[in-house]
Parts: C-alpha cells; structure tokens; sequence
C-alpha cells in the first residue's frame, strides 16, 4: 500500500535493485558536489597515472547523498574492483582479514558506516591501512600464535553520517577528507529526469521540479518518490509524469510540501511545544524525543538549518517564523497546550 511506504528511511531490500539500476558508475553522470567531484578526479587520475592506489578516502554526510555511488564511480574510473561491506558486518578481526586478503592490486574496500566498526577490528585495520599487513592471531591459549599476513595495496573509502564519532587514530589514516552537502532543488532535478528516461518514464521538467520539491535535499528521496509517482500516473493517468500528476501523488502520499520527514517534524514540534521554540540546549531536546543527539546533530539539524526552519544559537536551538508556520502552531494555541 502506497501509505505504508517509508518514503524517508534507508533503502530497504526490496528498494535496492531499483537503486542499482538508478546509480551513475561513471563521473559524468553524477550530478552536483561539484567541488568534491572535481578534486575525485584530479586524484584519481594522478593515481592512475602513477600506478598506485588512491589515498584512503573518507566521505561523510547524511544519508543517501551519494556516498556509496560515488565509490563505485571511483574504482570504475580507477580501473579496479570494488569490494563493499559496513562497519556492523565486520565483526570480528578474521571477517576483516577475509575480505583484505581477498583484494587485488589497487582494488577499492568501502566500509559503510565505519564510525561503528568495533575497537579491536578497527586497530586491525590500523596496520592495513598503513603497511598493507595485518597481523593475525591464530588458537587460543598456550598455542595462541601472530601471523602476519601482507596485503595487496588498496584504496580504504570509509563513509559515515557520523564523522563525529570517529577516533583521531582513524581518522588521522584517510589522505582524503570529503564532506557531501545536501542537493538543491535544480540538481535534483536533473537527478530525477535522468533517472525517469533510464526508467523509460516521461516525465516534464515541471513535474521533476515538483518532486524536487520535497525530496529533502536527497537524491535516494527523490528516485524513492518518482517511483511511487510513476506508479500513480500509469494507473491514474497516462503513464506520463506531468506536474498534476505529481502533485496528486504527492498528496496522496501525505508528503511534506518541505520534504521534511517525521522526525524533522518532531524535533521541531518537540521544541515549540515543550520549550516554547527555543533556545533550548541539544541534549535536552534529545532527552525530550528519545533521540541520540549526535544523530540529531548529524543527521536531522543540517537539513533544518539548511531550510530555514532552525537556527542554532549561543545558548541552544531555536526554532524560525517558518517552523512555526509549517506546523501551524502559534503562540494562542500553545498556550492551550500548556495549560
Ligand atoms: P549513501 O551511500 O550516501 O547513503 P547512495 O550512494 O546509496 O547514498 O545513493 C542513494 C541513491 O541516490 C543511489 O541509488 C543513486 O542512484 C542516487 N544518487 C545519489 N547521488 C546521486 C547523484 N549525485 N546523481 C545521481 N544519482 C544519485
């Protein structure tokens, strides 16, 4: 049922294929972070031409803005293979081992989500990073010995929504430091139409503004939500995507006229209902929404200050007119709220 999909969330299993299908492989094909894409090319042509593995990449940013397109991009356009695993995977020392020895020359390892690899895989990984080496340890006990296996050289691209929480030590190893911003409205877009004509769907650019709109700075929003409009207009309309079409979907889905997903709306209902809209400190908002504070930090603030929906200030979080406004809610009205 169209109501029941998440429209914001991670891709689940069965969005996945529908992703590959969508995701560029090839710089050209990636649009926006123009600045980070012209300096991915500057190295990996320079390591190309030496021979030699890029620099370990660190790309970090909200979820869905690119980074595991942009890693496939660059072992594609290195010329070498991709091996793709997430921090949580990686559980213990011999399934790091596993996949480094499993390596070729100058192949790429992307690690989702490094910021939750576990203490003792990540020190592992230190050595690797560095020497192409990681020393194992073989049996327990009196028999216990440390091997040392060497590895391939290899390009390490770690990506995290939580650059934040990442050790200094690790850190410190990534040559390569790129952040991604969220996209604006005319790359989305183009985002969209691209991904319309691979999907054999007309769509016009009016209505690929209007799911622009409301897709949350987000490429992975964007194609989630021509998907389901593509569906509304071959069993509503004429199978061709035009700007009535869209809006009707779009309503029908109850999609945020903002983008916004629910817990944006709730970090902004939280502070104008329990703390008047603010200043109110970030763990303290936390604690009222049950929420981790770095991932409202990380993950939900950037979009909202971004829009104009929340400033922060000296003494804590405050929200705009606009957020006001959104919700709907003015001050009369709180007022019952407290009482
Ligand atoms: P992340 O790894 O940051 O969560 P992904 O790389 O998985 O994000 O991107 C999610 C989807 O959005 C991909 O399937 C891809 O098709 C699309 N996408 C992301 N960035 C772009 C872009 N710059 N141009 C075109 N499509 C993109």
């Amino acid at each position: 049922m169209e109501q029941d999909f998440d429209i914001h969330n991670q891709a689940s299993d069965g969005d996945r294929d529908y992703e590959r299908a969508l995701r560029p492989g090839r710089f050209e094909a990636f649009s926006g972070q123009e600045k980070v894409v012209e300096n991915l090319r500057i190295f990996v042509q320079a390591a190309r031409m030496r021979g030699e593995p890029l620099d370990h990449l660190l790309l970090h940013g909200p979820p869905g803005l690119g980074k595991t397109t942009l890693s496939t991009i660059i072992a594609n356009e290195l010329g070498v293979g991709i091996k793709i695993t997430s921090g949580p995977v990686l559980d213990k020392p011999g399934d790091l081992a596993g996949i480094l020895t499993s390596l070729e020359e100058n192949d790429v390892l992307f690690i989702d989500e490094i910021h939750r690899l576990s203490h003792t895989v990540e020190e592992y990984l230190y050595s690797a990073m560095e020497d192409y080496r990681i020393d194992i340890m073989i049996d327990k006990g009196p028999g216990a010995r440390s091997v040392q296996l060497s590895l391939s050289p290899f390009t390490l691209i770690g990506a995290t929504t939580r650059s934040g929480l990442l050790t200094p030590p690790l850190r410190a190893r990534f040559g390569i430091d790129c952040h991604l911003e969220y996209y604006d409205h005319p790359t989305l877009e183009r985002i969209i139409l691209r991904s319309a004509s691979l999907l054999g769907v007309e769509c016009s650019a009016e209505a690929a503004h209007e799911i622009a709109l409301r897709s949350r700075g987000t490429p992975r929003i964007a194609n989630a939500l021509l998907r389901r409009v593509r569906d509304f207009a071959q069993v509503k309309g004429s199978g061709r995507i035009d700007p009535e079409i869209a809006r009707y979907a779009l309503e029908a889905l109850n999609i945020d006229r903002y983008g916004l997903n629910d817990i944006d709306n709730k970090l902004l209902r939280t502070i104008i209902t329990k703390f008047r809209g603010g200043p109110v400190g970030l763990s303290t908002i936390a604690t009222a929404m049950g929420e981790d504070p770095g991932t409202i930090e990380d993950v939900y603030e950037p979009f909202l200050i971004k829009e104009g929906f929340l400033k922060r200030t000296p003494r804590g979080r405050e929200v705009t007119e606009l957020a006001w406004s959104h919700l709907n809610i003015d001050l009369p009205t709180l007022g019952g709220l407290f009482a």
